[in-house]
């Protein structure tokens, strides 16, 4: 079985194009089951599954959610010759429902005996008189579509869309910051629908009950997100050390801000040692108390990497729509105690000042072993 992979071109020209095109085929050749193989051909993927009988939806399941495909076809290969072609498109047009039809050709072969809509001519008479259907090129019930490469041409029907973007890894590598809500899995998915790798970062408090069982949600959500890029690194760093001592010595109203500073420092910490080049969290402006611009700016400023809030300017249901697409929102609305939510004020300072926090912060003692603590005895999971 062959699957015609096309990618959104723009921005890939030159020598970003053969990077690009490699990464890509790189990442479908992992995401595939059973045994297969990957080529690049003049401009697209061709992925030739081996296995006999891969079932389609599966593997539809799989392609569109591979971050920098635009769309996939299932295709049937023919030989550069038009009577193998007419053979291929006739066996196709059999076996489909349909009463109009159009047909595209392309040809990225210059030395093929027809041009492009030479071929699609000969193919629409073709199909009309064979099968007596119709054409039309306004609005067809189906379009075969013909591409006519150096060494085969390939033909189908249906694209089936695909996440557009960039392949994960081309960018580099980002940390996120997740919790167990809504917004920050999708700042996951945009962050790799961008490029990056994602490692996933995620606090929690160890000393309230029913610890493992309490994470299997941020599990779950691990396992939604590694289908857009694979193998998915879940780090769990406990964080009770430090919510205790800020309890203690920070007032209520400030305890949000100052909590979140400390996981800017430790998944800092962490990036560093996963080379990764930035933070990703699931901010956006004016959302929740704790997430005015005085504030974000004060979180921000514990950070040693720079910190991405991908959802910056959306509203909540756009992040809902998202979330509901790349199958995270179910798992988001059951109910977990975030620690961020635990032992902070009613009505949390909105206009944090920075002179205040640092202030505040300066009561605490150690705070490098309390860093040093959390990132020792942080878990790390992985799912592929
Ligand atoms: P989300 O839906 O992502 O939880 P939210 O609207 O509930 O977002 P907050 O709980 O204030 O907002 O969290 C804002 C951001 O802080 C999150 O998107 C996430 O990046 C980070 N964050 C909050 N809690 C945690 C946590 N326990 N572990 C890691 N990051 C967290
Ligand atoms: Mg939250």
């Amino acid at each position: 079985m062959f699957i015609v992979i096309h990618y959104s071109e723009i921005g890939t020209k030159g020598k970003n194009r053969i990077i690009f095109e490699k990464r890509l085929a790189q990442n479908i050749l992992e995401a595939l089951p059973g045994k297969n193989r990957v080529l690049r051909r003049y401009g697209r993927i061709i992925a030739e599954v081996f296995s006999p009988r891969q079932n389609e939806g599966l593997l539809i399941g799989i392609l569109e959610k591979i971050p920098g495909i635009a769309n996939f076809s299932f295709a049937e290969k023919a030989k550069l010759d038009i009577a193998d072609i007419k053979k291929k498109i006739i066996a196709l047009a059999g076996s489909k429902r349909f009463s109009t039809f159009s047909v595209s050709a392309s040809r990225s072969n210059k030395s093929f005996l027809y041009n492009s809509s030479q071929i699609s001519v000969i193919l629409g008479d073709l199909i009309r008189k064979k099968l007596k259907k119709k054409v039309d090129l306004e609005h067809p019930d189906l379009t075969f579509r013909v591409e006519v490469g150096e060494k085969e041409a390939f033909i189908y029907c249906q694209k089936q869309p695909g996440i557009s973007g960039l392949p994960v890894g081309i960018s580099g590598k980002a940390v996120v910051s997740l919790s167990g809500g809504i917004d920050s899995p999708v700042a996951s998915f945009m962050a790799m629908k961008r490029g990056l790798r994602v490692v996933l970062v995620h606090f929690f408090n160890d000393t309230l009950m029913g610890g493992r069982q309490r994470t299997s949600k941020i599990r779950k959500i691990a396992e939604e997100l590694a289908k857009f890029q694979g193998r998915t690194k879940l780090c769990i760093v406990p964080f009770s050390g430090i919510q205790k001592v800020i309890i203690r010595q920070i007032p209520a109203d400030y305890r949000m801000i100052i909590y979140r500073r400390f996981m800017m420092r430790i998944i800092s910490r962490i990036g560093l040692l996963e080379r990764a080049e930035g933070i990703v969290t699931g901010d956006s402006v004016g959302q929740v108390a704790s997430q005015t611009l005085p504030n974000l700016g004060c979180i921000y400023r514990a950070a040693n990497l720079p910190v991405l809030p991908p959802l910056i300017g959306m509203n909540k249901e756009e992040i809902i729509g998202i979330a509901k697409k790349i199958g995270t929102y179910d798992i988001s609305i059951t109910p977990y105690p975030d620690c961020c939510s635990f032992m902070i004020a009613k009505h949390p300072e909105t206009n944090g000042q920075i002179y205040e926090i640092e202030k505040l912060e300066g009561a605490i003692k150690n705070k490098n072993a309390l860093i040093n603590k959390c990132v020792k005895e942080s878990k790390v999971e992985i799912f592929d």
